[in-house]
């Protein structure tokens, strides 16, 4: 493994998704800062875009990282609404979000875009966070590995290995996602290894579960060898909820 790859230290990354105002998201991000986080886990919040700059300014000096929720893939130009990896970088942000599958299903991100913004974002420094899963219909037809790899395969086109290695990757099945449907430690455990399996360098990579994750389900899904965090909605938006879901990865941030 290349010496700039980072080790699959424990990551729980709280996405905000379309919540807090910059007085909400201040509050939150200051009670974050004051919780006793343990340090072998890397802690990461994507509050909305314009609470960036404000919960940046909160987190100074802490060790919780600033994600957002997507980005554009161009550097800048005539594209109304969006923003790109130079602007975030300016504001301290260090890792993005990609291809969640709010914004697959209703922003049209396709999988070329989700490769494009995954370039992009690596070659301005930024960690992609990437969301990969499959749809109820799809769980129930038994397509899942198909769907993840197509996915995953897509986002990393062109991409170095060790890039790769670099990156993150979030199986979020999207039947779970704020449904309270969580899926078993073992499926979750046996989908990310097939993701795993299906790009060279991502046995190096961390490689999330997603969906309906909370305080009373995250060591079981923690404890399982393949899954290196969470990517978490719901249970990150208050501070005692997503201190739980840190809990809960500590007996597995002790063992790495
Ligand atoms: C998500 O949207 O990425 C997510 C996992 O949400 P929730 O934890 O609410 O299911």
């Amino acid at each position: 493994m290349n010496a700039g790859v980072v080790a699959r230290r424990p990551l729980i990354a709280g996405n905000w998704k379309m919540h807090k105002t910059i007085a909400e998201a201040r509050t939150l991000a200051r009670e974050l800062c004051a919780l006793a986080l343990p340090p072998q886990i890397d802690v990461v919040v994507a509050p909305p875009f314009t609470a960036l700059a404000a919960v940046a300014d909160e987190l100074k000096g802490s060790r919780i990282a600033l994600a957002a929720q997507t980005m554009h893939d161009f550097a800048h130009g005539p594209y109304t609404g969006e923003v790109s990896a130079p602007m975030l970088v300016e504001i301290g942000v260090r890792y993005v979000i990609i291809g969640h599958s709010e914004r697959r299903a209703f922003c049209g991100e396709s999988d070329d875009a989700v490769n494009r913004k995954v370039r992009s974002a690596l070659a301005n420094g930024i960690v992609p966070i990437v969301a990969v899963g499959e749809t109820a219909s799809e769980h129930e037809l038994g397509e899942t590995h198909a769907k993840v790899t197509l996915q995953t395969r897509a986002a990393f086109a062109d991409v170095a290995t060790d890039d790769i290695a670099r990156c993150v990757v979030a199986y979020e099945p999207i039947w779970a996602i704020g449904t309270g449907l969580v899926d078993s430690p073992e499926n979750a455990s046996a989908v990310i290894a097939q993701i795993r399996a299906c790009v060279d360098g991502l046995a190096h990579a961390r490689i999330l579960y997603g969906g309906s994750m909370k305080g009373d389900n995250a060591s079981a899904l923690m404890a399982m060898p393949q899954i290196d965090g969470g990517l978490i909605g719901g249970a990150s938006l208050t501070a005692p909820a997503f201190a739980a879901v840190i809990d809960g990865a500590r007996a597995k941030a002790s063992a790495t």
